[in-house]
């Protein structure tokens, strides 16, 4: 039963997570889940939800507009961990509790009039690019504490810190150590953007290593998923 593959797959990967706390003298309270459930059926998310998640993540609007909608009633806190364009902000703002791929200040600025025009509250999480290329998002480390100046001054948001995908081709430690270097130097400037955001299936070990507070789950919760054809 499904039911049953999803609690397997929760405890596993709480398990993974309790160990690379334990590991490196971590509280396991310091870490949330958020179960990436791209791809997935409004169902799965209910599921988890029944298994005691509260945190969950998607990447493309059209298709998390859908399920937000369709699970309002749930005591969910949804993130949106995808590339955004400013085109969709207004349906992303609608249901996106934390949005955790700001990376340019014309994308903050239309978040925070949307949020604003909605009365709603979306918590920023600032995407940096580690390897300095934009091309996949992210802003460059050089231009994350302007930024995130901005969303401190801004209306509608709040600052809740930053987010990273480890680059393809390096080492995940080391550009999470990175991560956590610029995380510091935020805080030094604004105290109460404590979230790291970083770390999925195969690297949250090493993203718990280096400071995460938020690790991003999607496969090793829910098992593989089909490609994705666009
Ligand atoms: C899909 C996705 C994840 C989850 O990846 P898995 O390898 O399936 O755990 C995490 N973060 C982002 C930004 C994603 O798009």
């Amino acid at each position: 039963m499904r039911r049953d593959e999803i609690a397997a797959g929760l405890a596993e990967v709480d398990a993974r997570i309790a160990a690379a706390c334990r590991a490196v003298g971590r509280d396991r309270g310091e870490v949330t889940l958020i179960a990436v459930t791209k791809t997935r059926p409004a169902e799965d998310v209910r599921i988890l939800s029944e298994l005691g998640v509260r945190d969950v993540g998607e990447n493309r609007d059209q298709e998390a507009a859908v399920k937000a909608r369709e699970l309002a009633g749930l005591p969910l806190t949804w993130h949106f961990v995808g590339q955004l364009q400013t085109n969709k902000v207004r349906s992303v703002v609608g249901y996106a509790d934390v949005i955790h791929s700001v990376d340019r200040l014309r994308l903050l600025e239309t978040i925070g009039k949307e949020a604003v025009r909605q009365g709603r509250s979306v918590g920023c999480l600032l995407q940096v690019a580690l390897d300095d290329d934009p091309a996949r998002g992210g802003a460059r480390p050089a231009d994350l504490l302007p930024l995130a100046d901005e969303v401190a001054l801004a209306d509608g948001v709040w600052l809740g810190g930053v987010m990273a995908v480890a680059p393809l081709g390096e080492e995940p430690a080391r550009a999470f150590e990175k991560l956590r270097e610029l995380a510091t130097r935020l805080q030094e400037q604004h105290p109460r953007a404590t979230m790291i955001s970083a770390g999925m299936s195969e690297d949250l070990a090493q993203a718990v290593a280096y400071g995460a507070t938020h690790v991003r789950v999607g496969t090793a919760l829910l098992g593989r998923r089909k490609p994705f054809v666009r």
